[in-house]
Parts: structure tokens; sequence; C-alpha cells
């Protein structure tokens, strides 16, 4: 059997906290896989920078130098975790037989690598790893994120429990995947569709090893609301069920004031009136804004925008290195690129 050419690729977004020592201990894993010839030795490490405002290219760029599996490409700005996973499946697709995703603080442990390799080898197409704790996750964002599992599947996404975006995907499930057009990508929610033969690898997911989280609880929450409402129409059910029973709401109440007019009390209360406009003027415009938010989407993906442009791509035009040892060790990387590449 031919060994595959593989290639994990890690999207990178002001990482320089945690970038060298997740470049070594994945660059030590793929010589591991290669040693023990489960992969192929043309196998590389991709890094995509998302437009990092620190010294994450740099940190690539260099270990690129100083390394041949190490790869990495640059993005010309912040287009957020989806993209930059896109960015790097599609650029390596080319190249390689099969291909992982892993986040660059390393919470996802890749020693699951092994094992999601070794169902490739099986035959499986996508395998997803799936994390069997999430002890080292705060109480907030367990509770969170295992409700928005449960949440989506109450509406009727198909997602894999507790898995995020650590999954092997073979060059075939990638080029399916790059038919799927929509600007608004959410691959947990995608990969699914795309169907072939798929499974899962079991791991215990960790602490961040350093540096930040890039998801505080705003981003956290808009990744959330794009994924729910880019694979479900629900919720606008949900608000015709709600206008539906105020309306049923309303209708009891007039004939409740009805009733006091005629046979009694006609001092009606001007709290009962005011609440009443207040509930029925807030539920109007929870319905307008969710329904246009829909049509946001719309418009959005009719405009059908590149999802991502690529500055430097050293994975598939590779510099030449005679030229960039003589420039120096100190690299100036941006600049020292594009002369590079303008020479190439
Ligand atoms: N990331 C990215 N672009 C962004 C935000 C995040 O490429 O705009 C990357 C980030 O560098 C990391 C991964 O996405 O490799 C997941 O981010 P993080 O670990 O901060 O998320 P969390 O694990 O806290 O949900
Ligand atoms: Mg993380």
């Amino acid at each position: 059997m031919n060994t595959p050419i593989f290639t994990i690729i890690v999207p990178c977004y002001n990482e320089e906290a945690v970038l060298e020592v997740t470049i070594d201990q994945l660059t030590a894993k793929l010589s591991e896989l290669i040693e023990q010839n489960l992969v192929s030795d043309k196998s590389k490490v991709l890094f995509v920078d998302d437009g990092s405002k620190d010294r994450t290219w740099h940190l690539i760029y260099k270990a690129s130098l100083n390394n041949e599996i190490v790869k990495g490409l640059k993005l010309s700005r912040n287009v957020g975790h989806q993209n930059a996973l896109l960015a790097g499946l599609f650029s390596a697709k080319e190249a390689s037989d099969c291909m992982v995703t892993i986040d660059a603080d390393l919470q996802d442990d890749i020693h699951a690598i092994n094992e999601m390799v070794k169902k490739y080898n099986e035959g499986y197409e996508v395998v997803y790893g799936v994390r069997s704790s999430r002890e080292s996750d705060t109480f907030f964002k367990r509770l969170t994120a295992e409700g928005f599992y449960k949440l989506m599947d109450k509406l009727g996404v198909k997602l894999v429990f507790n898995h995020a975006d650590f999954r092997l995907m073979s060059k075939r499930a990638v080029e399916e995947l790059e038919q799927f057009a929509e600007s608004n990508m959410f691959l947990r929610g995608i990969v699914p569709l795309i169907g072939f033969n798929s499974t899962s690898v079991c791991y215990e997911r960790r602490e961040r090893l350093a540096g930040e989280t890039k998801y505080p609880l705003k981003k956290m929450l808009a990744f959330a609301f794009d994924g729910i409402t880019s694979f479900s129409v629900t919720p606008i059910r949900f608000v015709m069920l709600i206008g539906c029973l105020s309306f049923l709401i309303s209708l009891v109440f007039g004939l409740y004031f009805l009733t006091l007019k005629f046979f009694g009390n006609t001092q009606l209360g001007w709290t009962s009136l005011i609440t009443s406009i207040w509930l029925i003027g807030g539920l109007q415009l929870i319905a307008l804004g969710l329904v246009g938010e829909y049509i946001g989407k719309i418009y959005k993906e009719t405009k059908r925008r590149p999802k991502y442009i690529i500055d430097v791509d050293l994975f598939n035009l590779p510099l030449s290195r005679k030229l960039i040892n003589m420039e120096g060790a100190d690299y100036e990387p941006i600049s020292e690129t594009r002369k590079l590449s303008e020479n190439n």
C-alpha cells in the first residue's frame, strides 16, 4: 500500500505566545508518523496566518526556512477561523491525499492524529475528533458549548456531538467541500452533509498551552447564531408560532376587557394597556429582526465575495532557499517574501 501524503493544517490568529511550541510538537508528530510509515515523507505541516497583528507570520516564515516540512500560508487580512481553515484545506488539497485541521493552541490531543490516519488508511474519508471530556474547559464554556450542540440538534441540524474543527478529511472529501459555494461556511454543519464513509476518534480536550482564547463571549455568540441561522429556518417558524400565540392571548384579553366594560368596572387599567403595547411591539421587532437576519444572509450570499485572499503561499510556491540564504538570517518577512516572489 502506498503511504498517503498528509498535511496538518493549523489556523493561527495572533498565536505568537504558543506558536513555537506548537511548531515543535507538530513537526515531531509528523516525523513520528513518517517514521512509522503511516504517511509519506512528502507530508507537511501548513500554518495559515489569518491576518495576525503580532509576530505569528514571522515565526511561521522562520520555521519554514529551518525545516522542510513546515509550510506557511499568509492571508491578506483576518477572515476568521472557518475561512482560514478553508484557505488551508483548498491550498493543500492538490498536493495531499488527506488533511487534518487542528487549532494552534493544541487543546486537541495531537496523539489522536495517529488513530485518524489509521482510520483513513482503513478507507474512511472523514474522521471526526470528538472530545470525550471537557474537564479542562471552564464551567461556563462547557455549559454554553454543550447547550449549543443540543440546541442545534433540536433545531434539526445534524452535528457530531462535541466535535469542533479537529478532523481528518480525504482529498476527495475536500474536493466535494469546494462545491459548497455558500459564503457563510459553518464547517461543523457542512462536513456531515458531504457524506462518504466517516467515523470518530475520541480524545481528551486540554487547556490552551499559552495565549488567550480568540473566541471571547461576543464572538462565540455570533458564531453560534451564525451556525443556527445558516442551517435552520426553525427560528423563523418559532417566531411565527409566538406571533400566533400572542394573537390568541390578545383575543382572550380583548374579551376580558369587553366583559369588564359591559358588566361593571370600566376603570380599565392603564398598566395592562401599556404592557401589551410594549409586549406586542417587542415581539414584532424581534420577528422583524430575525427575518432581516435571514434576508441579510441572502444578500451576502448573492454577492459571492471571495472568502479569503492569499498574500503569500509557501505551500504551493516555495521560495528559493538559495535566495533566502543570501538575504541573511535576519528576516523582514513581508517585504522579503514579496521581493523573492518577484524574483522567482
Ligand atoms: N483563529 C483564526 N482566526 C480568528 C480566530 C481564531 O484563525 O479570527 C484560530 C486560532 O488561532 C486558533 C483557532 O482558530 O488556532 C481556535 O481559536 P481559539 O483556540 O482561540 O478558540 P477556542 O478554543 O477558545 O474556542
Ligand atoms: Mg482553543
